[in-house]
């Protein structure tokens, strides 16, 4: 089952998510050692801690300061970005291009959307 995200990347799918569901610190440490490398970062096992963007907590640091949650928080978005009347903004299409994929996906949601109203 898809847990997604505002940004629509699936959280179910996310290694700090499982890491953290299944309270795996096996996974925790090569999670962080993967994500220390490409975030540019020194992440300790401990960082790795989170039940998905839209859960109270915990959140993992770089989700918890995400400008895209923190704007569809505000704007009172339930599920996705794709319900957005801005969609898609330039904060969101600027982090999209790292992620067709998701791009793609909230594309096709924000479509049938549209088709509905
Ligand atoms: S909110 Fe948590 S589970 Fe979702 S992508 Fe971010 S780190 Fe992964
Ligand atoms: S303005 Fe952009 S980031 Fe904010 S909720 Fe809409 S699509 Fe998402």
């Amino acid at each position: 089952m898809k847990m997604l995200a505002f940004c629509g990347i699936d959280c179910a799918n996310c290694p700090a998510y499982i890491a953290t569901f299944e309270n795996n610190d096996r996974l925790r440490i090569e999670t962080a050692a993967k994500w220390s490398e490409m975030f540019r970062s020194s992440l300790k096992k401990e960082d790795i801690n989170c039940m998905g963007c839209h859960s109270g907590g915990p959140l993992f640091s770089y989700c918890n300061e995400c400008g895209i949650r923190k704007c569809a928080l505000e704007q009172k978005i339930k599920e996705t970005c794709a319900e957005c009347s801005d969609y898609s903004c330039q904060l969101l299409t600027e982090f999209h291009k790292m992620l067709q994929d998701e791009k793609k996906l909230l594309d096709r949601l924000h479509s049938e959307i549209e088709m509905r109203s």
